[in-house]
């Protein structure tokens, strides 16, 4: 290994200038060149104990793919990230690093962290744009499974069941496959192109994937295992259903939910000139909620044109769940944060169009159950501003319908579907994982769990098979 560059600071990320950013869809952070991303590596201490590797829900040999890199065998480290995460250019780009392996690096001690979601990009991007790869014919085992829905869970469980020969289908209701992926996160983080070649890659492994399929309509979970041969199934179904405060005026045309503006924005492609896709483009915008689905919705419609936009939080800047660094970004690209502020109904005119939002300001009491400190409103601090749209974020939940539509499938009280460590649910043979059974999470998590799901099933499938 090279002398370490002992650099207290990450080489910085290249990145669009926020006046020009603001005004398109095109990726806001430019990935790093070759010299930056080995001068980067040199950064690793390669520490024995490895503590960045127990903070990746994958386990990706981190110190051993930057040390490829630190040797330029650029090639060589994405091949090694391949080994435990089949969507490095994914999660390069929208892993919270700073929660996860970066959270736990050494050099994050005293100074910034190596910047490891960078690196892991650098080498997506490197093998993406310089290797032609060939997808090895794997033969077939004669199992079928079935996967419903087609986020990161779902895919990474398809893409470890084909790697081992069995003929997966994936089940999208949506016509377009990717899940949050595409029609949540915009093409400004995640482009929609890096994407899809990850879903090319499972299709030339021999995943069919199966476009504007409602299970649980068109389709039910008893019907594909009991008439079309599917061995096991795995939901992946994720929790897009969009909550709503329950206030006044929440019906008002011009207030959505987040889910509907960014998959109008994204699967309609609102961000795209030549496209007459149905969405407000508001001139004042609110959103709700401080998380990384705000900040999306709040800096999509800053680039769809509106004049102003304010994310409205009830807690304070600490407390924000958004990555830290989407919410600088935001704040670079002229979106106004009201803090400690929050709405209690809406008003329209007499169109039923909203135009007009009522506040209250809050105050942090003592911590609640998640830890953070709760917000309380303060007496008689209410006011109204003007707002042509309102885009609420504060949060999802699984939609109901697998569940009602499939025996003896066990269900917690968020409506999350309920499965062990191995993804198993109640029903024999039914496999779960990803948002649909921990709530609103991650990208990686989803993954994780998509990857331990496959371990299971194929275990399920071949003591099956060896006691018939
Ligand atoms: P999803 O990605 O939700 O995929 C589920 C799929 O199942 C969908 O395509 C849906 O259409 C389909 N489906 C649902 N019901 C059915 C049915 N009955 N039949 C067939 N198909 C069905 N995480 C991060 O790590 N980093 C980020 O930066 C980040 N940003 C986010 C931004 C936004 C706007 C949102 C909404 C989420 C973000 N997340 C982020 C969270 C992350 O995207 C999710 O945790 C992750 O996508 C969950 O994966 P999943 O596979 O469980 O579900
Ligand atoms: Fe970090 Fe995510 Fe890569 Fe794991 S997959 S090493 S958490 S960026
Ligand atoms: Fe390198 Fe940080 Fe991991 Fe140590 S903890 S091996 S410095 S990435």
């Amino acid at each position: 290994m090279a002398k370490a560059n002992m650099d207290p600071k990450k080489c910085p990320m290249p990145v669009q200038d926020p006046e020009v950013r603001n005004q398109n869809f095109s990726e806001v952070a430019l990935g790093y060149t070759a010299e930056m991303a080995v001068n980067e590596a040199k950064r690793c201490l390669q520490c024995k104990h490895r503590p960045c590797v127990q903070g990746c829900p994958v386990n990706v040999q981190i110190p051993e793919f930057i040390s490829l890199i630190a040797e330029e065998d650029f090639e060589g480290a994405y091949q090694k990230i391949l080994e435990t995460n089949s969507f490095p250019a994914v999660c390069g780009r929208v892993c919270p690093q700073e929660t996860q392996c970066e959270g736990r690096c050494v050099r994050g001690i005293k100074h910034e962290p190596v910047g490891i979601g960078r690196l892991e990009r650098f080498v997506a991007d490197y093998h993406r744009e310089n290797v032609s790869a060939k997808t090895e014919e794997i033969p077939s085992n004669g199992h079928k499974v079935a996967c419903i829905g087609s986020g990161p869970a779902s895919l990474s469980c398809a893409g470890d069941l084909a790697k081992q020969g069995y003929d997966v289908t994936v089940f999208e209701a949506f016509h377009i496959p990717g899940g949050v992926l595409v029609y949540g996160i915009p093409e400004f983080r995640l482009p929609k192109d890096i994407v899809q070649l990850e879903i090319d890659q499972l299709n030339d492994l021999g995943v069919e994937v199966m476009t504007n399929m409602v299970i649980g309509r068109v389709l039910s979970i008893d019907e594909l295992l009991n008439d079309m041969g599917f061995e096991a199934v795995f939901i992946g179904s994720g929790a897009g259903l969009p909550n709503f405060m329950g206030i006044e005026g929440e019906n008002l045309v011009g207030v959505y939910s987040a889910n509907e503006y960014l998959t109008r924005a994204n699967l309609m492609k609102a961000y795209r000139t030549d496209y007459s896709t149905p969405i407000r483009l508001g001139h004042k915008v609110a959103v709700i909620g401080g998380g990384n689905v705000a900040m999306d919705a709040a800096r999509t419609a800053k680039r769809l044109g509106a004049e102003e936009v304010s994310i409205v939080y009830r807690r304070s800047r600490e407390e924000m769940p958004a990555r830290v660094e989407e919410v600088e970004h935001a704040e670079e690209e002229g979106i106004i944060f009201h803090n400690l502020c929050n709405p209690i109904a809406y008003e329209g005119n007499e169109k039923g169009e909203i135009n007009k939002m009522i506040c209250i300001r809050m105050e942090l009491g003592e911590p609640d159950e998640s830890g953070r400190r709760r917000p309380m409103p303060i007496e008689g601090s209410h006011f109204e501003t003007e707002v042509d749209t309102v885009i609420v974020a504060v949060g999802t939940s699984p939609n109901p319908l697998i569940k009602a539509t499939t025996r003896g499938l066990e269900t917690n009280r968020w409506g999350c579907i309920v499965a062990d460590e191995n993804g198993q649910t109640s029903r024999e043979g039914v496999f779960a994982g990803g948002d649909i059974v921990t709530g609103a999470a991650t990208v990686i998590n989803a993954m994780g769990a998509g990857k331990v799901a496959a371990a299971s099933i194929d275990r399920y499938i071949l003591s099956k098979a060896a006691e018939a």
